[in-house]
This record gives C-alpha cells, sequence and structure tokens, in this order.
C-alpha cells in the first residue's frame, strides 16, 4: 500500500482592518485557492488603529505571507512596509502587503487597477474624455486617482468631508491630468458622467450633502461600498435617476485577483467568484 499523500501546513495570508468582520475576503480568496490549486488559508485580524504597527509586524514575524490592509490603516501600511510599488508610492496607500523570506515588506496598491478593471471589462464602461466625481480623499480614493487619470478623463473631482485632504490629494496627481479638490457644497455641474462614492459613509449609513444637479439621466454611480441591498448612496443616485447604480462587489474581487497574483505568482479567473456573489446579492 502506498504512502498517504503528504500535504503540508498552508500558506497563510489575511485581512488587517477596523472593522473587519462584514469582509468577503476569505470566500473570495478560498475560491481563488481552490480554482487554482493553492494550499493556503486567509484569515481575518480585527486590529485598531493604535495596534496596526505593533500587531501587523508581530503577523508577519509569526509566519503569515501577506496581508490585505483595508479602512482605515491603507495609509499606515504604506508608512510600515520597507519597499513600496510604483502604483502604492504614487498612492500613498497600501491594500496589499507581501512578505518575502528575505525579510522585505513589499506594499502594494491593487484598489486602483480593482476598480479600472470593474468598470470597464465588467460594466463596460469606457472611461476616456469622462467628467468623473469621486467622493471621499482616503485609502481607497488615493488608490483610484492614478489609474482613473491614466485613461484621460475630460477632467476628476475630488470631494471629501475634509476639504484639506481632498486639495492635498488633486495637488499630488496634478501632473497626471486636468484634477481638483473641493468640499461637497463646492462641488459644480453640470451633471457627472461617473460618481463615486470612495467614502465610508455608507457603512454608517448616511450620504454626503451634496448639490442637486450633479446626475442625469446617463449618470453612472458607482459606490465602492459593497454589501446585500441599496446602500444610501445607490438610494440617493436611483432618486436622481442615474442611468445606471452599481456597488464595489467587482471591484472587491478584482483587487482581491491582483493581490493573489502578487502573493501566488497567478492572477485567478473572476467569473465564477463574481457569479457567486451575485447568488449572494
Ligand atoms: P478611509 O477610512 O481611508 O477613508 C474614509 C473616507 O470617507 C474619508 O474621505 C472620510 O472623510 C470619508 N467619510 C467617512 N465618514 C464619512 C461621512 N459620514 N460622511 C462623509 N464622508 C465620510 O477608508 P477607505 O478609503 O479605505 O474606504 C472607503 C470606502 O471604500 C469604504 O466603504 C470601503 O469599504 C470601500 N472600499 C471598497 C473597496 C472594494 O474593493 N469594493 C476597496 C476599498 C475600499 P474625512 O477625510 O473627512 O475623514
Amino acid at each position: 500500500m502506498s504512502p498517504p499523500h503528504e500535504v503540508g501546513a498552508p500558506d497563510q495570508y489575511g485581512l488587517v482592518g477596523h472593522p473587519v468582520a462584514h469582509s468577503w475576503s476569505p470566500f473570495i480568496h478560498g475560491m481563488f485557492a481552490k480554482a487554482a490549486a493553492q494550499n493556503l488559508i486567509y484569515r481575518l485580524f480585527d486590529i485598531p488603529p493604535d495596534d496596526f504597527r505593533r500587531e501587523t509586524l508581530r503577523l508577519m514575524t509569526g509566519g503569515i505571507r501577506g496581508l490585505n490592509v483595508t479602512l482605515p490603516h491603507k495609509q499606515a501600511a504604506a508608512e510600515l512596509v520597507n519597499e513600496l510599488t510604483p502604483r502604492a508610492a504614487r498612492a500613498g496607500a497600501v491594500n496589499t502587503i507581501a512578505f518575502f523570506e528575505n525579510t522585505t515588506l513589499l506594499g502594494d496598491n491593487t484598489d486602483g487597477v480593482g476598480l479600472i478593471a470593474d468598470l470597464e471589462r465588467n460594466l463596460g464602461i469606457d472611461l476616456a474624455d469622462k467628467r468623473v466625481l469621486i467622493l471621499g480623499a482616503g485609502g481607497a480614493a488615493r488608490g483610484a486617482v492614478g489609474p482613473l487619470l491614466e485613461r484621460e478623463l475630460r477632467s476628476l473631482t475630488v470631494a471629501n468631508r475634509t476639504p484639506f485632504k481632498a486639495r492635498k490629494l488633486a495637488a499630488e496627481f496634478a501632473d497626471m491630468g486636468p484634477i481638483a479638490g473641493c468640499t461637497f457644497a463646492d462641488v459644480a455641474g453640470p451633471p457627472f458622467d461617473l460618481i463615486v462614492n470612495a467614502t465610508s459613509a455608507s457603512l454608517q449609513g448616511e450620504m454626503p450633502a451634496l448639490p442637486d444637479d450633479l446626475v442625469s439621466e446617463s449618470t453612472i454611480c458607482y459606490d465602492m461600498a459593497y454589501g446585500r441591498g441599496d446602500t444610501p448612496f445607490t438610494r440617493w443616485a436611483a432618486s436622481r435617476h442615474a442611468r445606471r447604480t452599481s456597488k464595489g462587489w467587482g471591484m472587491l474581487v478584482e483587487q482581491a485577483a491582483e493581490s493573489f497574483l502578487l502573493w501566488r505568482g497567478i492572477r485567478p479567473g473572476t467569473e465564477p467568484v463574481l457569479a457567486a456573489l451575485a447568488q449572494i446579492e
């Protein structure tokens, strides 16, 4: 009789954030791992801001091979790692850390490419020459601005509750294209082609107060937030007769596929995961 097939301990990955309990990342990476025949486990780590640096380093020295990073830690993660990919350096925000055996901590940002993949590939949106409004100037917006400007937009407006952060973000990316930062009340019409909600207001059941004339029947409204049912942002968009509203499931899956590629050298197909999540919705 042949000996039982030896299977080594699974490689460990996970997500750090605060909160993380709502995350679908373990489900997504579990499906990717199965499809790509990769022996790994993916866990959630709820770490408050004051403990982020110490606990993340502890996880890395404890054998974790890679981490995703979610709110509110993306900018702190950019300061923690000792190497950044060019897109993460540009964003000043990290959503993926890879830990290499030579003790390099590499920080990447896959949020922007994930958003673009969802908008273009999954939703069929051509971004060239479009007027785009992004709400929020936190880690997710930081990752999205560069890849959006690479699409030769007509203009990109960044609006944020704390206007200083929107103006700072716009100034950092001004060399890449027409971008301006302002507060929510100062966003000026005419209606935009695309409005992306990159605030975490939906998570608190809130919707930023915006001027009335920003949405027309040709405006597409995209909430990076995801979850079952409507969000305050998608309700707001529907009440203004937006052409289409979408939530961030596709971005979530596409950015996860890019993280998986960094960690495992394989970009898994996203269609089966998108189909499974559509069943949950
Ligand atoms: P951050 O904590 O880095 O930034 C939060 C942003 O939201 C800031 O601009 C903040 O403004 C703003 N904000 C928070 N609360 C309110 C409110 N009540 N009203 C108006 N603005 C508010 O978070 P992230 O950038 O990492 O994440 C933002 C959102 O994007 C979250 O919902 C997250 O789940 C989602 N996301 C989705 C992804 C996906 O793959 N689908 C990937 C990444 C993020 P201020 O600067 O004034 O504090």
